[in-house]
């Protein structure tokens, strides 16, 4: 599949997700998990979270797998970022580390895994979808049965009374709980689920109608750094533009008009086992206006380059926004759905 790249890249793109792959960045993920507080208030779902987090609200909580990838497989899984992370802090304790330590031993090395490859569970965040395709497809190029998609089934079955499937290793209800709230706001970042793949020039190309290539992959764009047309100069890359939301998205602006939006938000339909897919497939959807007119440089010292100008800022911003709001309303219908 597509992780199987080669060993000195392997290195250099662990670097690169390790720092850069957090999708939303915490306050993308507190935003969903605020929205989705105020959805599940008074029901039944409210009841079971409260006892499952003992009080931690899910605006707090959604943030938890991403503090797990604080506790380093290279150093005996010594929990290393504290103090690092204001929003990690509630999870710094002796038990809070011990909890973070025990997931990430137990989802390290669960998948297949080569040395020098990223720890399994840090992969759970995100898939590779190519955007030429209409849906998401388990065993197209970039999908994989421990990507974002499967993740969110297995914390659902877990939910349920269901053990996880392999290679999944969620001890219980409330890990469970922890990385669903997480993983239903990276499943609506465009760039953790919609992939474009380019060649040696820049040029997209569709890995399903070429002879497919590790090196096509950018790795969520973490393989693509922007260049501001305004001041000609390099800026963060593709992946980080996306995981940054503007101050206007914090959760401290979602409102009664912002709630009537997530409440306007359409249920899933079919069955709660297939939700992850059709929120895939509607996150593809987004991840092509994100590609849309872009122009890649040739591929260079392993990057290739963006230019992008104000007016792709501009039009980010309702994408984020769209994406926000569906998760945190699909974050409350999942709660309601599994405690009606
Ligand atoms: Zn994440």
């Amino acid at each position: 599949m597509s992780r199987q790249v080669r060993p000195v890249l392997v290195a250099l793109i662990a670097a690169l997700y390790a720092s850069a792959t957090s999708a939303w960045g915490p306050d993308g993920h507190h935003t969903v998990g605020a929205i989705a507080d105020r959805l599940v208030a008074g029901t039944h779902a409210q009841a079971q979270v409260d006892a499952l987090l003992g009080g931690l609200t899910l605006e707090q909580a959604a943030v938890w797998a991403d503090c797990a990838k604080g506790v380093d497989p290279g150093k005996d899984f010594a929990y290393t970022s504290a103090g690092r992370y204001p929003e990690c802090a509630i999870f710094e304790t002796a038990a809070g580390e011990a909890g973070m330590i025990d997931f990430v031993r137990r989802n390290d090395s669960n998948c297949p895994h080569a040395p020098g490859d990223p720890s399994c569970h840090t992969q759970y965040h995100y898939t590779d979808e190519a955007i030429e395709r209409r849906r998401y497809h388990l065993g197209d190029v970039g999908t994989r049965n421990f990507d974002v998609v499967a993740a969110i089934s297995a914390t659902i079955q877990v939910l349920r009374g269901e053990p996880a499937p392999a290679p999944f290793d969620i001890k219980d209800k409330r890990e469970a709980l922890l990385l669903l709230s997480h993983y239903v706001g990276d499943i609506t970042q465009p760039l953790h689920v919609g992939a474009v793949y380019l060649d040696a020039c820049g040029r997209v190309v569709d890995p399903a109608a070429v002879p497919f290539e590790p090196l096509m992959d950018t790795q969520g764009g973490n393989r693509i750094a922007t260049i501001r047309v305004a001041t000609n100069h390099r800026s963060e890359l593709l992946h980080a533009t996306w995981d940054d939301i503007p101050e206007a998205l914090h959760a401290n602006h979602v409102d009664a008009a912002w709630l009537a939006l997530a409440r306007a938000e359409p249920a899933t339909r079919g069955d709660i086992a297939g939700w992850s897919t059709e929120w895939a497939g509607t996150t593809l959807a987004q991840a092509r206006l994100a590609f849309k007119d872009l122009q890649f440089g040739p591929l260079a010292n392993g990057q290739w380059t963006v230019p992008l100008t104000g007016r792709y800022d501009d039009s980010m911003e309702p994408i984020k926004k769209r994406q926000l709001t569906a998760g945190g309303a699909r974050l409350a219908h999942t709660l309601m759905a599994i405690w009606p």
